[in-house]
């Protein structure tokens, strides 16, 4: 399975400004600075398909692009990847967090078409509070979760299982997701670029 064709679709800051269509979403979420834009970068091998959402306070939208995929026996493939804004600025005044919290809630209780949420946490430290917390909001939500740890390369092969041990103990997978599974990432080398592909095909075909 491999993306063939990936573009802008649409953006939307409340509910009214979901896309219509029956596509089915793939949502991307993760703290800021994590590697997202990266990664989706990487995913659908077009850099500058998604950008960074730079500075904090930058109006928070919520991005969606058309992806074509190719099955090897030709087939193809169309979902929704959605690109979500990063959380966990720390030093964002209550008012804006509340903000962000109630716009991306909606999302989570109003998109019918979510069929996975990717949550990215960096490989090199053990999860912060804020991602626990997501991680934990969205499980308890019935959502399904792949976490997806970034920038692997900056680890040495040897050392990867064990952040990635730190991480499933850290957001209590174990307990939470039992069988669940992290996929280390890196959009420098796109290791696990396969892998989450796979994941993903498993879904758009279920
Ligand atoms: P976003 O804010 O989550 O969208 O993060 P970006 O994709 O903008 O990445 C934040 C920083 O991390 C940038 O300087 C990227 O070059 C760097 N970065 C992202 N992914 C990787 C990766 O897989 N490996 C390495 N070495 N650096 C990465």
């Amino acid at each position: 399975f491999n993306i063939t064709h990936a573009s802008y679709a649409a953006t939307a800051v409340n509910s009214s400004q979901y896309p219509v269509g029956e596509l089915t979403e793939i949502a991307f979420i993760g703290r800021s600075n994590v590697g997202k834009s990266s990664l989706i970068n990487s995913l659908c091998r077009h850099n500058g398909l998604a950008r960074t959402s730079g500075t904090p306070g930058k109006t928070q939208t919520i991005n969606y692009f058309r992806l074509t995929g190719k099955l090897s026996d030709q087939s193809r493939l169309e979902f929704m990847l959605v690109d979500l804004p990063g959380y966990g600025y720390a030093k964002r005044a209550q008012s804006a967090r509340a903000t962000w919290s109630k716009f991306i809630e909606e999302y989570w209780l109003k998109s019918t078409r979510l069929k996975l949420v990717c949550q990215l946490i960096d490989l090199r430290h053990p999860p912060m509070e804020s991602d626990i917390n997501v991680y934990h909001w969205l499980i308890e939500h019935g959502l399904n979760v792949q976490v997806v740890a970034t920038k692997a390369d900056k680890i040495s092969k040897s050392r990867i299982q064990q952040h990635i041990q730190v991480i499933t103990q850290g957001i209590n997978m174990g307990q939470l997701h039992p069988g669940g599974r992290i996929i280390p990432y890196s959009a420098v080398t796109n290791a696990g670029r396969d892998e989450l592909l796979d994941v993903i095909k498993n879904i758009l075909l279920k």
